[in-house]
């Protein structure tokens, strides 16, 4: 289950409605079953339940750890926003799944939609990180373009996804992130980057890297990216 940090607290936890309704018609748990919940920030507890009443879940808590489920590596993957919301919306669970803190939706210059459903996707990333036993829920930042993402010292290592003559096998480019504690990787939506703004990555100290020899949709190239990324780190 997914409680907020404010809601764990002296021993206790109390579950949010929508959980504790779950929990009682769905699951139908009762007073003395063991729940394991998350805080979205790193915390997880298991939990003797208390009380189940018809929207509330009270449980006193037994064991307690930090960070289970969570990557070593702090990775924000940016996705140029999709014309279909049901593919970005797959790729935003996918990435929670693969172990992503922070998500972009990317404003591009060929980009054809300017908005995402804040909401939905909120919903869909916490029922991500509750199905793959996660202890963070991801960030979703606002949509954005390119240039706020790379403005700054370059702390982290960072990957445009691009398939360009000059483009590294992302499996080397990820070997290399090994050194780093954070990476930014970057994907063009439907139509992809424009010269330019694969430019303004490269300049801001991004390797261009190639996800293999066929062209993939975007939201595939998010995910093939992320996996080879995190998994170079070995979790
Ligand atoms: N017509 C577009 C182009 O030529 O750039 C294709 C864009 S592709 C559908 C969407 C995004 O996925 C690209 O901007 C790129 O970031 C990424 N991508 C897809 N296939 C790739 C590959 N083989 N190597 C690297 N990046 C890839």
């Amino acid at each position: 289950f997914y409680a907020p940090p404010s809601a764990i607290r002296a021993g206790r936890v109390v579950l949010p409605e929508e959980e504790a309704r779950h929990l009682r018609t769905v699951l139908r748990g009762e007073a003395g079953d063991d729940m394991t919940v998350v805080d979205g920030d790193g915390g997880w507890y298991r939990a003797r339940i208390d009380h189940v009443g018809p929207d509330q879940v009270v449980g006193t808590i037994t064991d307690e750890r930090d960070n289970v489920g969570e990557p070593d590596m702090d990775v924000t993957v940016a996705l140029g926003i999709l014309k279909k919301r049901s593919r970005f919306e797959t790729f935003v669970e996918k990435a929670v799944e693969l172990g992503a803190r922070r998500v972009v939706p990317l404003r591009t210059r060929r980009t054809e939609r300017d908005a995402i459903r804040e909401e939905r996707l909120r919903n869909v990333m916490v029922a991500a990180m509750k199905q793959c036993r996660r202890s963070r829920l991801p960030a979703l930042a606002a949509p954005q373009s390119i240039e706020p993402l790379l403005a700054g010292d370059v702390g982290e290592t960072r990957l445009v996804c691009h398939a360009g003559e000059e483009s590294v096998p992302i499996q080397q480019a990820a070997a290399d992130t090994r050194q780093r504690a954070s990476a930014l990787v970057l994907v063009g939506p439907e139509g992809g980057f424009a010269p330019p703004e694969v430019e303004a990555a490269v300049e801001a100290e991004a390797t261009p890297v190639s996800l293999g020899a066929r062209r993939l949709r975007a939201e595939t190239a998010g995910i093939a990216a992320l996996h080879a990324v995190i998994t170079a780190q070995g979790n």
